[in-house]
């Protein structure tokens, strides 16, 4: 019935397909998830809460929410959790809320190092409700918790977060959490990119530190696009709960929420835990073949690392970026600590690898990796040339839709 849609969904098939997709924030879904987004639960409105709904009809909805709390709760070793976030950014808002009146302080890390756009830009809802003060990282490129702890005693914030889009190493929530005894202060971890390897035991797991835990469900963790929010502390929950709904939300995604209670199921399996293995291998596997080759690049503990563009190849991020999207390799252009251009140019890309290996990439291919994006960067090798060895190496791996 609608040809344009249609065939615009089969133009980005053939994209994610031929691609080599090292964003580090995305994944491919499994085919059950997939089914459960495009179910008829979109049907039905249920606002409120499992047997405190607004509408009548809700009881197979009921049903589904409280397998995805009670299969989250599990995966994360968690007392209580709230799954209608339609987004990390609504997670967020939501435990801003359910913390802090209007104003309170928020001390996060420096915005350009690594933090999320909802932990304080002034583009985002968050610097306009809330009073935010930042931390940075140290010269290598790593969190100083007596740093932090010395900024912490100067400007008593009433929350401490921790959790970023684009930091390479494990967090140590442990001292975080000993900095907010200290302070006596609210402790918040948000968890959207590293969930996947908190779920495989791969990471610290901040639940058992945080006073309110959020997280993206799709980034690591594999599952459909939206967000969750955790807490062991009852009283909590229950200003969370009105935080999402009614306050910053409407009805509630079931069938995203049913997509997530498949996504928990699949997380908690050995498969999970031998992909996230993969992921983290892979990723180190790429990161030292590069350095190898005298790229500036960060190390990494997951399954991300930063490439210093401008230093290693004298291009922007941007420029670097898009070379590689001509050969079909897509990254993104990001800030690296100290970096001297502006977020438009920035002098690095992120790199992950938690997409490509739910596709079956392995570290031999990893490294090849490597070498075609030193050799596209080095402008050694013409985008053509490249796109070609891209497309072998996506032959080899499972299609978008029969994962
Ligand atoms: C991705 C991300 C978010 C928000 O995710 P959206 O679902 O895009 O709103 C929040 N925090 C961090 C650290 C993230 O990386």
């Amino acid at each position: 019935m609608d040809q344009e849609i249609q065939d615009l969904i089969s133009l980005e098939t053939k994209r994610q397909n031929e691609g080599i997709e090292l964003i580090a924030s995305e994944n491919y879904t499994s085919k059950e998830i997939r089914e459960a987004c495009g179910s008829i639960l979109t049907n039905k409105y249920a606002e409120g809460y499992p047997h405190k709904r607004y509408y009548g009809g809700c009881q197979n909805v009921d049903a589904i929410e409280l397998l995805a709390i009670q299969r989250v709760c599990q995966l994360f070793n968690a007392k209580f959790a709230n799954v209608q976030p339609h987004s990390g950014s609504q997670a967020n808002a939501a435990a801003y809320h359910a913390l802090l009146p209007k104003g309170g302080k928020i001390l996060s890390l420096v915005l350009n190092d690594g933090g999320h756009l909802t932990h304080g830009s002034p583009v985002s809802f968050s610097s306009h409700l809330y009073q935010f003060i930042h931390y940075p990282l140290n010269s290598m490129g790593k969190l100083d918790y007596d740093e932090i702890l010395k900024i912490a005693q100067q400007e008593k914030p009433d929350l401490i977060l921790a959790g970023y889009s684009a930091y390479p190493y494990a967090i140590d929530f442990a001292q975080f959490k000993n900095i907010c005894n200290v302070i006596g202060c609210y402790f918040m971890v948000d968890m959207a990119h590293i969930a996947g390897l908190v779920a495989a035991k791969k990471h610290q797991n901040p639940v058992l530190y945080a006073d309110i835990v959020t997280s993206t469900t799709h980034k690591t963790l594999r599952g459909p696009r939206g967000g969750i929010i955790l807490t062991n502390n009852e009283n909590l929950i229950k200003k969370i709960n009105s935080a999402v709904f009614p306050y910053y939300q409407g009805g509630p995604l079931e069938h995203i929420i049913a997509a997530k209670a498949i996504c928990f199921k699949e997380a908690s399996s050995a498969e999970f835990v031998k992909y996230i293995d993969c992921v983290i291998k892979n990723t180190k596997a790429c990161r030292d073949e590069l350095f190898k080759m005298h790229a500036v690049v960060s190390d990494t503990d997951n399954h991300l690392f930063l490439l210093n563009t401008l230093d290693s190849y004298q291009l922007t991020g941007l420029q670097a970026q898009m070379l590689l999207e001509e050969a079909g390799i897509t990254t993104n252009k990001n800030m690296i600590p100290n970096d001297t251009l502006t977020p438009k140019e920035t002098s690095g890309l992120r790199i992950g690898f938690a997409a490509i290996t739910t596709r079956g990439c392995t570290q031999e291919e990893a490294k090849k990796i490597a070498y075609l994006i030193h050799r596209i960067l080095s402008k050694e090798m013409t985008s053509k040339e490249a796109k070609k060895q891209v497309l072998a190496l996506t032959k080899n791996w499972k299609k978008i839709e029969e994962l």
